[in-house]
């Protein structure tokens, strides 16, 4: 039985206002208060706009929920107009950040140089990385997963002391089941996630750095997601936006008799 304690994340995207982010983390309350046993850690991250907001709510509901960002500057301060840096967001009480996801790579032009940047950054001002790798279709379709899936790791921890690697989450995320509705077989999940801890042994100990899988998890398939003993969690988009459906994937994440 793994030690590794589940993580569900739920990325926001841009979406949420935050008269919404607030009403979802009540709801999302409500709803966790019915379920006594067994909840794994459980981390919501809004857009920028909506930081603030949650963070309050979630304290003084005394919520057990984190909440991270779903990007930052890699720098501290500067002429970087338009940027969020890790200390404004260690200021604001924020303690996690999503960094590299597909959508930033995609759409930002975010490399592995700067994925690298951004998790020194945040592991020097205390924040927990969670490091977004996955294949595009035309990758997965030449057979370079695994080559490429390795780099990204290595690449994001290049000068990365390898005594951090158990505080670290890594959210394995093949860009074709994001947002697609085509989720990644289970098996194939599992394993790629396993690869992921492997690659991080061969430098240091990945035995406690916690693998999530992202794209397309919904409440009817997060419970065989899980099962497979290397994926630890899930990074959700879609499914994270309403209580209703983040609640089902919450409960499905942990075993019935946990
Ligand atoms: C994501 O945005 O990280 C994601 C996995 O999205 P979705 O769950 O909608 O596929």
């Amino acid at each position: 039985m793994s030690a590794r304690k589940p993580l569900i994340a739920g990325n926001w995207k841009m979406f949420k206002t935050t008269g919404e982010a607030e009403s979802f983390t009540k709801a999302l309350f409500e709803k966790t208060q019915t379920l006594k046993s067994g909840l794994p850690e459980i981390l919501l991250c809004p857009p920028y706009t909506a930081l603030a907001v949650t963070e309050e709510t979630v304290r003084k509901l005394k919520a057990p929920f984190a909440v991270g960002a779903q990007n930052m500057e890699s720098k501290d301060n500067g002429a970087y107009t338009g940027e969020i840096s890790p200390v404004m967001l260690k200021d604001m009480g924020i303690r996690w950040v999503l960094i590299g996801h597909s959508e930033r790579r995609q759409y930002y032009n975010e490399t592995d140089a700067g994925v690298n940047a951004k998790v020194k950054a945040a592991l020097v001002h205390g924040l927990t990385p969670v490091i977004c790798v996955g294949e595009s279709l035309s990758e997965r379709e030449s057979g370079v997963t695994d080559s490429l899936i390795q780099q990204q790791v290595k690449a994001a921890l290049k000068d990365v002391d390898a005594l951090v690697y158990p505080t670290l989450v890594f959210a394995y995320e093949p860009v074709w089941a994001i947002g697609t509705g085509k989720v990644c077989e289970a098996p194939e999940a599992n394993r790629v996630c396993g690869l992921i801890r492997k690659t991080l042994s061969a430098q240091g100990d990945g035995s406690q750095t916690r693998v999530l899988y992202g794209g397309s998890v919904k409440p009817d398939n997060i419970a065989e997601l899980m099962r497979g003993g290397d994926i630890d969690g899930a990074l959700v988009g879609g499914a994270s936006l309403e209580p209703e459906s983040f609640y089902k994937i919450i409960a499905g994440s942990v075993p019935v008799n946990a």
